[in-house]
């Protein structure tokens, strides 16, 4: 029987259901929250965390996948609490979420060092407690894959390899950057079809998505709502022609969702969102998003191999 190590131990992959395989109870700057806690308000954030929690469980959701990293604000015991308090199945990542600056700590250690940290998370426990990570998460973005990518990338395969655990690499598709890291765990040896090159959703480029596609990996068409990388009729048009093709076997959807995101202001988060993500929410995808795509062809046999049995596949 395969199991899926979640916040609460191990599941069995037929239990995990209904899966969003990339959204984010909490996002925020781990230094800038430990120096000046004051800027955060920790019961608005758990009011935002269990609001959307128990909101996708009313649509059927059984397990969201967390791929929160260092950077991100991982916080295992935070995830056990949304786990808890709301019955999902919460599974979380080990990993770095750098587009290319690493502290000291993390320079000053090579690739089997930063692969040890990440065997650490995956067989003895994340943050001193006994909750595990299911899967790698390492990223490139507009920077490209650069040394200290390459060495999270290289790092992130070795523990994969060390523990057949998947990966999920955050990608830029408009530089193409899922191409390269691709062939970065190709040279560590990393099977193909444990990888998922996040966030290739973000472009309409059906060319450069097969070419993707053609090594073997998964692709997340996973940040619905973020109308700033794409809007979302863009977005709706290459899952349909993706589905037309033969891939739903290979996608996920979700939305990238962060419950709470400190990026902004609140003043600027009023003003932002409106223009850049008017619709982005964990419940979008429900609201409108799968409606419309039932609406032009999608079949409930394609709905559920996106989001029960790729996840089922990908994450065991
Ligand atoms: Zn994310």
């Amino acid at each position: 029987m395969a199991t899926v190590e979640t916040v609460n131990g191990p599941v069995d992959v037929e239990e995990l259901g209904r899966t969003l395989i990339h959204e984010h109870f909490r996002t925020t700057d781990e230094a800038a929250r430990f120096q000046f806690p004051h800027l955060y308000d920790d019961a608005a954030e758990w009011d935002a965390a269990i609001t959307d929690a128990n909101a996708v469980k009313g649509h059927g959701i059984q397990t969201v996948v967390e791929p929160s990293a260092m950077f991100l604000q991982r916080d295992a015991a935070f995830s056990k609490r949304v786990a808890d308090e709301s019955g999902l199945n919460v599974v979380l990542a080990t990993g770095i979420y750098t587009y290319d600056h690493l502290p000291q700590v993390l320079l000053n250690r090579d690739e089997d060092q930063l692969a040890e940290i990440f065997v650490h998370d995956i067989e003895q426990g994340i943050q001193s407690t006994d909750i595990k990570a299911a899967f790698v998460k390492c990223a490139a973005d507009e920077p490209g894959v650069t040394p200290n990518v390459e060495k999270v990338h290289r790092a992130a395969a070795r523990a994969s390899q060390q523990t057949g655990r998947p990966i999920m690499a955050h990608s830029h598709p408009k530089s193409e950057t899922g191409l390269r890291q691709m062939e970065v765990f190709a040279e560590e040896g990393v099977d193909p079809s444990k990888v998922q090159v996040a966030h290739t959703g973000d472009t309409d480029d059906l060319d450069y998505i097969e070419r993707l596609l053609d090594t073997g990996c998964w692709i997340g068409m996973d940040r619905y709502g973020l109308d700033v990388f794409l809007p979302t009729e863009q977005r709706q048009a290459t899952v349909l022609a993706l589905l037309e093709k033969g891939h739903a076997d290979r996608m996920f959807l979700s939305q990238d969702w962060c419950s709470t995101l400190d990026w902004f202001t609140p003043e600027m988060e009023e003003q932002l969102k409106p223009q850049m993500a008017p619709n982005w929410s964990m419940t979008f995808l429900f609201e409108q998003v799968i409606p419309e795509l039932k609406e032009r062809g999608m079949t409930d046999e394609q709905l559920d191999q996106m989001m029960v049995e790729n996840p089922k596949a990908w994450l065991a």
